[in-house]
């Protein structure tokens, strides 16, 4: 039996990072960049106006009050034809470029216009409220860096400088089977022996939220050649997920099937609770889990291995859930020998967090896996963990980190 931190060492050493695919920028956000992108233009692209007013020359405006003819407007969109001389200002807008021969720009509110005459009625510094030329973004600057995740800003960037297409890590797509004899899918009307297999929603789901494609294969039943045939049509996938037919049970194919496709079994049984018979195994760059049948160990070995592995393959530097020092609120028994996932509930005390342990740790109770959900990680060589103590949790669900209320005041 391997622990927890070396299975998962095994399984990131053997995650590749996939290739890259060009992609329009709607379709970037989230994703890797692979390239680094140079811009050829400015941003902005001449000197405008960062208010509305009057375009002048700041060695008119250095006194107050001082009047100025107008001579023309430009509003923003439109250049102004003519020059502003000594002596002239032109109406302005913002965004509008700063016309020829203008450096300095009056807001409205500080002059009032009659008969084609304005009057500055305060003093300003040469330059002020003019945005200049390329002081967001210069000819030449990067302004996309290989391992970026992209985001909105630097999409708002990219599309700024003319990009429309960026190439970024391909999305790891990955092959779901589940296994067996007792399952049914979700339209069919399960027997008494029946079971609907939820696996396959589960973590077609939890697959999306971690960047990947899910591809769902129709259950394979408890049979070496099922399984074997259904590992073979996810040759396009990046990964393969099974869930079942792990344990030591007569009916339990997967490892059998790995070993008949040819799959390097990298290890089979973690010293782990719940998720014990997690497998872990390699065909060239594609990589297996075997989950255990039982959702919530199927759940809980998906965050813990599977997710930073997917989050590997699409690119991530940051690949794992986030963890947060959450106080135990009652004593909790853990196994000897195991590392424990406990499912608690977490919840803000403070600046901190408490840690409620669910009632039912069955790892048939999916609920406990339900929103606010966190695996408080209890190390092996503790037989017992103490109400009051402080332990790591590994946040599931990234909206326990968000508030009901603005975290903040004016
Ligand atoms: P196994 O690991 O195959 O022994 O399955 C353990 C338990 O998980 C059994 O109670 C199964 O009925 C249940 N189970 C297995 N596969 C699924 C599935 N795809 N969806 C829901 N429950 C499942
Ligand atoms: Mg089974």
């Amino acid at each position: 039996m391997i622990s927890v931190t070396d299975a998962l060492q095994v399984v990131l050493e053997a995650t590749p990072v996939l290739g890259a695919e060009r992609v329009t920028l709607a379709q970037s956000c989230g994703r890797v960049a692979t390239e680094a992108v140079t811009s050829l233009r400015a941003v902005p692209s001449a000197d405008n106006s960062a208010m509305d007013g009057y375009a002048v020359r700041g060695a008119d405006v250095a006194t107050d009050p001082v009047r100025l003819r107008v001579v023309g407007s430009a509003p923003a969109g439109s250049l102004l034809a003519g020059r502003v001389e000594h002596g002239t200002a032109a109406k302005i807008f913002t965004g509008s470029i700063i016309p020829a021969g203008a450096d300095t720009v009056v807001r409205v509110e500080d002059t009032d216009e009659a008969d084609g005459v304005v009057t500055i009625r305060v003093a300003v510094k040469p330059g002020t409220n003019v945005r200049s030329q390329g002081e967001d973004i210069r000819p030449g600057a990067t302004v996309l860096a290989p391992g970026t995740v992209v985001g909105p800003a630097d999409i708002g960037v990219l599309a700024s400088v003319g990009r429309a297409v960026v190439s970024v890590r391909r999305r790891p797509r990955v092959a779901i089977v589940s296994t067996g004899a007792e399952l049914v899918e979700i339209d069919e009307m399960p027997g008494a022996a029946g079971v609907v297999n939820s696996n396959a929603y589960v973590l077609a789901a939890a697959v999306a939220q971690a960047g990947g494609l899910p591809i769902v294969l129709p259950i394979a039943r408890d049979r070496l050649e099922d399984i074997r045939d259904r590992i073979a049509d996810a040759a396009e996938a990046d990964v393969i997920l099974s869930t079942g037919g792990v344990s030591v049970g007569e009916f339990d194919f997967v490892r059998d099937a790995l070993d008949a496709v040819g799959v390097e079994r990298r290890f089979w049984k973690v010293a782990q609770k719940p998720g014990k018979p997690l497998t872990f195994g390699t065909l060239g760059r594609r990589l297996f889990f075997g989950l255990p049948g039982n959702p919530v160990s199927a759940l809980v070995c998906f965050a813990v291995y599977v997710w930073p592995s997917l989050r590997k393959l699409g690119g991530h530097a940051a690949i794992h859930h986030a963890v947060v020092p959450a106080r135990l609120v009652a004593t909790v028994r853990t196994p000897p020998g195991l590392t424990e996932f406990v499912r608690v509930h977490l919840a803000r005390e403070g600046d901190g967090w408490t840690a409620t342990p669910f009632a039912t740790q069955g790892s048939g109770v999916l609920s406990s896996l339900a929103r606010g959900a966190g695996l408080l990680v209890a190390p092996a060589a503790a037989a017992t963990l103490d109400a009051g103590s402080v332990y790591p949790v590994i946040v599931l669900d990234d909206t326990t980190l968000a508030t009901e209320q603005p975290a903040f005041s004016s």
